[in-house]
């Protein structure tokens, strides 16, 4: 289990520990658990990725399933503020698209105190009545892509 195992360092440092955890798991054959914030670390280490929001699992996939196509509105918002060397994509209808950075307003909620039912409803551009009153249950929307939402994107 490794907590944020490179945020505190500088880039160089990063690449180095990134890279010893890539021998040792060579090596050893070790599996590893790593939490952390940055999403490039993530994609550049991890071959299953769980998203988290205010403590609950809101969406599980592969790598790379889940960064060509997340479906939960807070892995979006999320994925939009990662800079990108490639400024317009496919959409998966085949149209080409100006990535746009999706701004979330109002302030993340105390985890001690967190909003009912779908805990994203209070920032979530897509949210209704029933995300207020219904906890969204964690969907298989594909194969090994579980979604924790009411409305998810991409579907
Ligand atoms: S359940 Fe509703 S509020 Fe929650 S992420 Fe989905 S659309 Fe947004």
């Amino acid at each position: 289990m490794a907590d944020e195992p490179v945020s505190a360092l500088d880039v160089s440092i990063q690449a180095q520990v990134i890279n010893l955890l890539g021998d040792l798991q060579a090596e050893l054959g070790l599996t590893y658990v790593i939490i952390a914030h940055d999403l490039s670390v993530i994609r550049h280490v991890c071959d299953r990725v769980a998203v988290m929001y205010l403590g609950n699992l809101v969406e599980l996939a592969s790598r790379d399933d889940l960064y060509a196509r997340p479906r939960h509105p807070y892995t979006v918002a999320l994925l939009s503020a990662v800079p990108s060397p490639e400024p317009v994509h496919r959409a998966p209808d085949g149209r080409r698209q100006r990535r746009e950075r999706i701004r979330l307003t109002g302030d993340v909620p105390s985890p001690l105190n967190p909003p009912p039912a779908c805990r994203f409803h209070t920032r979530c551009w897509k949210a209704q009545e029933v995300c207020k009153t219904e906890q969204p249950p964690l969907v298989e929307l594909a194969p090994g892509h579980q979604v924790a939402c009411h409305f998810p994107e991409n579907s």
